[in-house]
């Protein structure tokens, strides 16, 4: 029997992660097919209860149910229980599995970024959304002592600082009001600058004017595309890296979880690239409309 893979988003229309993993599962002559599932909030219990059946590998979550998604999982790995937040399932028999490959490929992004420099200490953090969680936890683990975090509406970056109130007990975790003049203060006492929002996906708009940014700094966007805020980054002579790295790593790591074979990451990287210059875009962070709006029960399985 043909296995299949859903990614459970909205919306979904377009995907880099289908193309990237259909190519993985060919590649390694596995029967499997990744398919694509438009569900609003209101259909997300149904879609997470169909994942249980026996000819399903698992299944990928993304926007904007990575945190919504958590109540209705049977067990979750110290990874997804640590952020919250969980963008991969996997079924033991009629259990589902939730785990967080995020947080894995946000650690390999991170390296990448930091390159053969000593790990810095202090951090700037655009966004409190699922993909922050990953970026905060990844961040406390490796060791920084000084993490802020701006974010549109302040309460859901406060809650984030609330959520890893323990584990960062011993370093400075804040949420501060979205003022450009703040966030200039705080990137000059900084080194690495993450974006996590969404602004830069859809239009061609930084969230920060360019000024603010400064030649020392190490940038990540995690949008997987040279964005508004890249650009501006190396005009000043940052170091900038898009959200390629930790796009590949989480499906990788995804992969492997739902195989138990190595992912064949040059495969994989192809077909992103592939994808990408065919126009396709990430469903890892598609503008998300309307998230209250139902959608037609056989919405976009565009595989
Ligand atoms: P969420 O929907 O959980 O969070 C979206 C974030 O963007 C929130 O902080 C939200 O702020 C902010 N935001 C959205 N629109 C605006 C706006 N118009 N003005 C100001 N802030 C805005 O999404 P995710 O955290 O899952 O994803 C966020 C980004 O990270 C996406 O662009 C996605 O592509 C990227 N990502 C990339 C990954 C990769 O593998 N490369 C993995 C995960 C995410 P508010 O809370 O105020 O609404």
């Amino acid at each position: 029997m043909s296995k299949r893979v859903v990614l459970i988003g909205h919306p979904v229309a377009h995907s880099l992660s289908a193309a990237m993993q259909q190519a993985a599962f060919d590649k390694a002559g596995i029967d499997a097919r990744y398919e694509l599932w438009d569900r609003a909030p209101i259909a997300l219990a149904d879609a997470i209860a169909e994942v249980k059946g026996d000819d399903f590998l698992g299944a990928n979550v993304t926007i904007p149910h990575k945190e919504r998604v958590v109540p209705l999982i049977d067990k979750l790995t110290e990874e997804a229980q640590a952020t919250g937040a969980v963008n991969t399932l996997t079924r033991e028999g009629r259990r589902l599995v939730g785990h967080n490959t995020d947080v894995p490929g946000f650690d390999v992004a991170l390296d990448k970024l930091v390159g053969r420099q000593k790990m810095p200490r202090q951090a700037v953090l655009l966004g409190a959304g699922g993909g922050a969680r990953a970026v905060v936890y990844g961040l406390i683990r490796a060791g920084f002592q000084r993490i802020v975090i701006f974010n549109r509406h302040l309460h859901r970056a406060e809650g984030l600082v609330k959520f890893f109130g323990r584990s960062a007990a011993h370093m400075d975790l804040k949420a501060m009001p979205w003022h450009d003049s703040i966030i200039e203060s705080e990137l000059a006492r900084t080194k690495v600058l993450i974006n996590a929002t969404s602004i830069g996906l859809a239009d061609d708009i930084s969230p920060i004017p360019g000024e603010v940014l400064t030649g020392d700094l190490l940038v990540l966007d995690l949008i997987y595309k040279r964005t508004r805020l890249l650009r501006d980054a190396e005009a000043v002579g940052a170091a900038a890296n898009d959200g390629e790295t930790m796009l590949l790593h989480q499906g990788a790591a995804a992969y492997t979880l739902w195989t138990g074979q190595a992912a064949p990451l040059d495969v994989m990287g192809q077909a992103l690239a592939d994808a990408r210059a065919g126009g396709v875009r990430s469903a890892e962070g598609e503008p998300v409309g309307d998230a209250d709006a139902a959608v037609p029960e056989a919405a976009s399985p565009a595989g």
